[in-house]
């Protein structure tokens, strides 16, 4: 059987079928949350920029035993089973990987997607992988398992007698508004500025009685202030404002085009009002972590911390 033959197109949705762990920096472990019934897991903080200590953009929101991955940078999979490990999170083992969440499609976002879509499919993943993502998450799907499917084909019908059920991927484009809720999350898209994207989000995640807005990639935007209002955890995008300065002219266009410099955000977090303002996906410019939470918090009063590789809130 070949995969051209498996594909089918539903309603809303397309199934496609048959189609040493990372290097864990000892880092300070945030206070967790984990009576709250929801724990937010950073699994990577990092940008375009391969640094070994932060892995490419993601992070999980863990509830009831369930992951839902926001974004697929570099390395997500492994990052996912050092936070299994580290904090004994089942959910993020490889094989219960079920669910992805897509910001953007920029590849510093989603080279980890052929990851998530096949590691865990190899390991024994029980059914298919759920990805939510703007308009061309479908094309990006279906040219890796394009890309794959000689490996595909030959994990399904090979020695190795893999499920074909744990290679399909159920594609959702989505649109700003509610886009998925079980019993355990609601999760509500909303548009942000990012540069000359044609579809950029940042999401809303309502679980466990807590609130987590998820910026993705942006320039500095009321949308933010809007989904947030209050909420417990803010995870928003940053750049260190006096690396920038320092930068030539077409960076800082292209910078202060797609990206939030700190003393932005700070501004931001200022109308935003969340309880916990976590920095992720920096660009140092070459700046220190204090001197960017310095910035962050000339504007800002309220608690503002580093995002680390692996830190659980
Ligand atoms: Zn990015
Ligand atoms: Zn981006």
């Amino acid at each position: 059987m070949t995969m051209r033959l498996v594909v089918a197109v539903l309603a809303g949705s397309t199934i496609i079928a048959g189609a040493s762990s990372a290097r864990t920096p000892l880092l300070p472990r945030a206070a967790t949350s984990a009576d709250s019934g929801a724990r937010l897991v950073l699994l990577g903080t990092g940008t375009p920029i391969p640094d070994p200590d932060r892995g490419g953009p993601s992070l999980a929101v863990v509830v009831n035993g369930t992951s839902y991955l926001f974004d697929a940078g570099p390395g997500v999979v492994r990052r996912a089973v050092a936070a299994a490990q580290r904090d004994s999170i089942p959910a993020l083992r490889a094989p219960n990987l079920r669910y992805l969440f897509l910001t953007h499609l920029h590849s510093d976002h989603t080279l980890g997607v052929p990851d998530v879509m096949l590691t865990p499919a190899v390991m024994h993943r029980k059914g298919p992988l759920h990805v939510y993502g703007p308009p061309g998450t479908r094309a990006l799907v279906t040219g890796i398992l394009r890309a794959y499917h000689e490996d595909i084909d030959l994990r399904i019908h090979g020695l190795e007698r893999g499920d074909s059920n744990a290679y399909r991927v159920l594609v959702h484009e989505v649109a700003p508004g509610l886009v998925y809720r079980d019993s355990n999350v609601t999760v509500r898209a909303f548009r942000v500025p990012h540069g000359s994207w044609r579809s950029a989000l940042g999401y809303r995640v309502d679980a466990g009685g807590r609130s987590i807005v998820i910026s993705g990639d942006t320039g500095p935007s009321d949308a933010i202030v809007d989904a947030c209002h209050g909420c417990d955890v803010l995870v928003h995008e940053v750049y260190s404002k006096k690396g920038f300065d320092r930068l030539d002219s077409a960076s800082r266009r292209y910078h202060s085009t797609f990206h939030t410099s700190a003393l932005e955000l700070g501004d931001l977090a200022t109308r935003a009002k969340p309880k916990l303002l976590l920095l992720t996906h920096v660009l140092f410019f070459g700046e220190s972590a204090d001197e960017i939470l310095g910035e962050a918090r000339s504007r800002f009063a309220g608690q503002v911390v580093m995002g680390m590789d692996l830190s659980v809130y």
